[in-house]
């Protein structure tokens, strides 16, 4: 079994190498394509590959038609948004994504980020506190879970809306489970947004959510950027000059946030929520020992993708 690693933007060494061992282990080989530039190096390797580990790499129908091999690929990281599932299902292809392993780092810069935020970008001017604020964590999946642990530790007051998650899981964490997205916003100083990309999510953080929320207020996501209606959060701020917009993932319209929004908005220059060492290394190992359960016991343990 031929196990390729296909990523543009490579993992650690030392998570290589724990990708390797795991690998081996099993008796699989290991095909490394790293910072490739161009589709056709990632459509002649996968050729061969029987399964493969990506990061934020794009697998599309294209991709799936060279890959004959291919039984599974796993997504080192949360979000798969980068996998075509329905053709991979059409391929007999199975898709995971590895959640948590990046949790407690995404969870970290969000902190970092709203402490930036509230002392005004260490401006040299006096900020606010986050202490007894209202934090609203929109969808309490692992990273929101891993958000109100490290949220508490701030003494803030903390409430969640998530559409999949029952109310007593929320509030056995001891945080309010709100039952609507509108109550979160309307309730909350700060919003940090937790939601996948999805047909449903795309959009949907639109102006009629965020018009309500108490004067202000901080929009924080560590999300993704498609979750966003862009033209209407610009318009949102534009109404509402108390408005602060803070991210980890730069808007499709980043330089005319910049422009009109001087002092209350923040992009880090790329995507960093995940970009830590431990992160990086949990990712890639957990991806590697589900490849081998899957390929050894047929275990389809966070499979995200109908068969
Ligand atoms: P997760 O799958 O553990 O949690 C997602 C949660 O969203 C689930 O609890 C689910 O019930 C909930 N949900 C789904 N649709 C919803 C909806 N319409 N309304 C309300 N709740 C909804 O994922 P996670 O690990 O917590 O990651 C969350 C997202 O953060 C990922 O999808 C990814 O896009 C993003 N992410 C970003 C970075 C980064 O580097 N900034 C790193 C990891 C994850």
């Amino acid at each position: 079994m031929k196990v390729l690693v296909a990523t543009e933007k490579p993992f650690a060494k030392v998570a290589v190498d724990g990708i390797r061992k795991e690998i081996e282990a099993a008796g699989y080989e290991l095909a490394l394509l790293e910072k490739y530039t161009d589709k056709a190096q990632l459509l002649e390797a996968v050729k061969d590959a029987n399964a493969i580990i990506i990061r934020s790499d794009i697998i599309d129908a294209e991709v799936l038609d060279a890959a004959k091999e291919l039984k599974i690929v796993v997504r080192a990281g949360a979000g798969y948004d980068n996998v075509d599932l329905d053709a991979a299902t059409a391929h007999g292809v199975c898709v995971m994504n590895t959640p948590g392993q990046n949790s407690n780092a995404v969870a970290e810069l969000a902190l970092g980020l709203l402490v930036y935020a509230v002392r005004n970008f260490y401006n040299g001017t006096s900020g606010t506190e986050l202490m007894g604020k209202k934090l609203g964590i929109h969808a309490y999946g692992n990273v929101g879970r891993n958000v109100a642990r490290v949220a508490k530790g701030f003494g803030m007051e903390i409430y969640a809306y998530d559409a999949f998650c029952p109310k007593e899981v929320i509030e056995k964490d001891g945080v309010k489970a709100v039952g609507s997205a509108e109550e979160l916003y309307k309730t909350c100083n700060i919003v940090s947004l937790h939601i996948p990309a999805t047909a449903e999510t795309k959009n949907s953080i639109n102006y009629a959510l965020l018009k309500d929320m108490p004067k202000g207020a901080i929009l924080l996501n560590t999300a993704r950027k498609e979750v966003i209606n862009e033209d209407e959060l610009i318009k949102l701020m534009e109404d509402r000059p108390d408005f602060k917009y803070i991210t980890d993932i730069m808007p499709a319209a980043n330089a005319k946030f910049a422009e009109l929004f001087a002092g209350r908005y923040f992009s880090t220059p790329k995507k960093m929520g995940a970009q830590t060492a431990e992160a990086n290394i949990n990712a890639g190992i957990a991806a590697a020992a589900q490849i081998v359960g899957f390929l050894k016991d047929g275990c389809e343990k966070f499979r995200v993708n109908k068969k």
